[in-house]
């Protein structure tokens, strides 16, 4: 009798463990294909999504391999979050590996949040990819930019809203309390980078140019010949040359690119490269949308004093 006690006593602290799980099954399962997206749809949908990234914050999101992994995660999704302009075209690949009708082009689970935003960078000539070029359709590196969060965030809302109607309120509070935190840390942003403004930078792939813009600094050169076209000798030279000219004093470098370079280069031009986080969780401590630009206007500031 006592056994039996003692049995049905563990049956019922086993049971414990198990009901977050099944609560967790209740949310939304959303797949973002980079760390910054995964971010921010946390921030609208709270509690009620379990939200995962394709990407790692560290990784050269233009190239992405896809592994089987990937689609397992994208075949029990209700929703794909994506960046559009052809950063995540490998996202496309998955997909259709998923097999998972949810998520395919067209469907209302599949989310771009590029609508509405304004494109920098566009060619005004045809973009041959033949050629490598990866910015065929303008410059696809906006999700750092805190001023495009308010977009973002409400492609975010609306791709949320199609699926669960019913929790459009909370969304869109979750939406304000988050803008409301990022406009409090963009006056400190602004106020940071203000003494700043009109300097030149170098950068390796460009990557930056909407958070440049957004502070007033100006993009003077990239390592990279072209977008995803490694530096060739003759063209790091000419950007040395224009460095010493202009007396620009900072290189900045992505997480994945090769940072040995770009600290020869900033050695001969007199300047200082420095690793900005490109992604959420590209660099220790930027874990959160806030923390990677809070990461990123420091060691801008800290660079540039
Ligand atoms: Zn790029």
């Amino acid at each position: 009798m006592r056994r039996a006690i003692l049995i049905s006593l563990a049956a019922l602290f086993m049971i414990g463990p198990l009901l977050p799980a099944a609560s967790a099954a209740d949310k939304i399962r959303v797949v973002a294909t980079i760390p910054d997206l995964k971010a921010l749809t946390e921030e609208v949908g709270g509690k009620l999504v379990d939200v995962e990234s394709l990407a790692r914050g560290t990784q050269n999101a233009h190239e992405l391999e896809i592994r089987p992994s990937l689609m397992l995660k994208l075949r029990r999704a209700d929703m794909l979050v994506e960046n559009g302009l052809e950063l995540d075209s490998w996202a496309e690949v998955a997909v259709q590996g998923a097999n998972n009708p949810n998520i395919v082009r067209g469907a209302p689970g599949r989310v771009d949040v590029s609508r509405g935003i304004q494109v920098l960078e566009v060619p005004s000539t045809r973009v041959d990819r033949s050629m490598g070029d990866v910015h065929p359709l303008g410059n696809p590196h906006y999700s750092l930019d805190p001023g495009m969060a308010p977009i973002i965030t409400q492609n975010i809302a609306d791709g949320l809203g199609r699926f669960a109607p019913e929790h459009r309120a909370e969304f869109e509070k979750n939406r304000q309390a988050f803008l409301a935190r990022l406009d409090e840390a963009m006056a400190r942003w602004a106020r940071a980078m203000e003494p700043f403004k009109g300097v030149k930078v170098v950068v390796y792939h460009p990557q930056w140019i909407y958070i440049l813009s957004r502070f007033g600094l100006s993009q003077a050169a990239t390592l990279e010949d072209r977008p995803g076209i490694p530096a060739s000798p003759t063209h790091l030279t000419r950007v040395i040359r224009q460095m010493k000219d202009e007396g620009i004093k900072v290189i900045i470098v992505e997480p994945w690119n090769d940072l040995k370079l770009a600290t020869r280069v900033a050695d001969e031009a007199g300047a200082k490269a420095v690793v900005l986080a490109s992604m959420v969780g590209g660099v220790k401590g930027a874990d959160s949308y806030i923390a990677a630009i809070d990461h990123n206007v420091n060691a801008l500031v800290t660079a540039m004093k």
